[in-house]
C-alpha cells in the first residue's frame, strides 16, 4: 500500500477516522530482518494526536519498538485498515482548490539535480514516480529531460492528474505497488516522495523498485528520520511527567506514518536487497511548536547532529 506526496495533499482534508483494524503481530523487522525479539518497546502510541498529557487521551493504542540492530520505529502489532479508503479516503470537492494544480518552479529541483550528478544524467534517461498523485513530480522530471512514467493508487488522483494536469493516461497507471508491474531494469531514476513510512512492508516495496532500475540507476528514498531531536524531548517530557507514551509514528491517525528510519535501516535492508546508500541527507523541516526565538540554535544543532526531522537516501544496485 501506499498514498499519493504527502506534500501534494496540504492542505490536506483529514480523512475520515478509521473504524476497522486488522492487528498483524510483526515478527522481525521489515528493514534489516532481525527478529522482534533484538528490539525494545519504547512506549504506547495512540489513535489520535497526544498532545501534553496523554493520559486524557482517549483511544486505542499499540506498542512503539525501536529495532536495536538498524533502529528503524515501528509499532507491533501492525494495524491495517479494512478498507483502504478508511485511511486514504478522497478529498472532498473543496480540496481541489486551483492552488492544488499549482507547481512551484523549484518543485523537486534540489532532487532532480542530485539525481542527475549520481546519473550521470543523459537526455531521455526514463524515471518512474511512485505514488504520482496529481503528477507534479512527474511534470518536473519531465520538464528535466526524462521520459517518466508513474503509478498512483487513488482513482481519483489519477483522474486529476489526467485532466488538469494533462498526464497522458498511458505514462500513469492506477494500482499500488503490490500490483504494478514493469519489466525488469526499466529504469535509470525511481523516486519514492513521501510514501515508503505508509507501505507494510517497505523492505519488499524496495527490492520490487530495484528489480525495475537499470544497473546504473539511481534510487530517491525521502523519509521520516527516527532520530528527530523534537520526537525525542517529547518522548522525554513524557518520561518526566510519567506516562508510559512516546511521540514517534501515527499508524493509526493522520498522516498515517507506520515507520520512521535511520540511514542504518538502509544500509541494512541494501545486504538482503543488493544495494548501496550512495548518498544522504538530513533536513531540519519544521519547527513548528518552538519559540522562534530559539529557531536558529535548534537548526544549528540538528544540523550538526543529524537530527532533522526527514532523511534523504540516493540507492544504488552494488
Ligand atoms: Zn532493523
Amino acid at each position: 500500500m501506499h498514498v499519493t506526496n504527502e506534500s501534494e495533499r496540504n492542505p490536506l482534508v483529514p480523512p475520515p477516522p478509521s473504524k476497522k483494524y486488522i492487528f498483524v503481530k510483526v515478527l522481525s523487522c521489515p528493514m534489516c530482518g532481525v527478529s522482534i525479539e533484538d528490539s525494545k518497546i519504547t512506549g504506547l502510541r495512540l489513535n489520535c494526536s497526544q498532545g501534553l498529557d496523554p493520559k486524557r487521551g482517549e483511544g486505542i493504542a499499540v506498542s512503539v519498538r525501536r529495532c536495536n540492530h538498524c533502529n528503524l520505529i515501528y509499532s507491533s502489532p501492525l494495524p491495517i485498515p479494512y478498507s483502504l479508503q478508511d485511511h486514504y479516503g478522497i478529498p472532498p470537492a473543496d480540496y481541489w482548490g486551483r492552488e492544488v494544480f499549482y507547481i512551484d518552479e523549484n518543485y523537486f529541483a534540489l532532487q532532480i539535480q542530485k539525481a542527475k550528478e549520481l546519473l550521470n544524467f543523459k537526455a531521455g534517461m526514463r524515471a518512474l514516480d511512485i505514488g504520482a498523485g496529481l503528477g507534479k513530480c512527474m511534470i518536473a522530471v519531465s520538464v528535466a529531460g526524462f521520459d517518466v512514467d508513474g503509478f498512483e493508487p487513488s482513482v481519483t488522483f489519477r483522474e486529476k492528474a489526467i485532466e488538469i494536469m494533462g498526464i497522458s493516461p498511458e505514462k500513469l497507471k492506477l494500482g499500488m505497488i503490490e500490483d504494478v508491474e514493469y519489466p525488469r531494469e526499466s529504469f535509470d531514476f525511481i523516486t519514492f516522495g513521501a510514501v515508503l513510512e505508509h507501505l507494510y512492508d517497505p523492505g519488499n516495496a524496495i527490492s520490487k523498485a530495484i528489480s525495475w532500475l537499470k544497473r546504473d540507476g539511481v534510487i530517491h528514498i525521502e523519509v521520516p528520520s527516527s532520530d528527530w531531536l523534537i520526537s525525542k524531548l517529547v518522548n522525554i517530557y513524557y518520561k518526566m511527567v510519567g506516562v508510559n507514551y512516546v511521540t514517534n509514528i501515527s499508524p493509526m491517525h493522520e498522516p498515517f506514518h507506520l515507520y520512521e528510519f535511520t540511514l542504518r535501516s538502509f544500509i541494512e535492508n541494501g545486504k538482503i536487497n543488493n544495494y548501496q546508500v550512495v548518498s544522504y541527507e538530513y533536513t531540519v523541516c519544521s519547527l513548528i511548536h518552538i519559540p522562534g526565538f530559539l529557531h536558529p540554535i535548534f537548526r544549528w544543532y540538528m544540523a550538526k547532529t543529524n537530527s532533522g526531522m526527514q532523511l534523504t537516501v540516493y540507492l544504488k544496485r552494488s
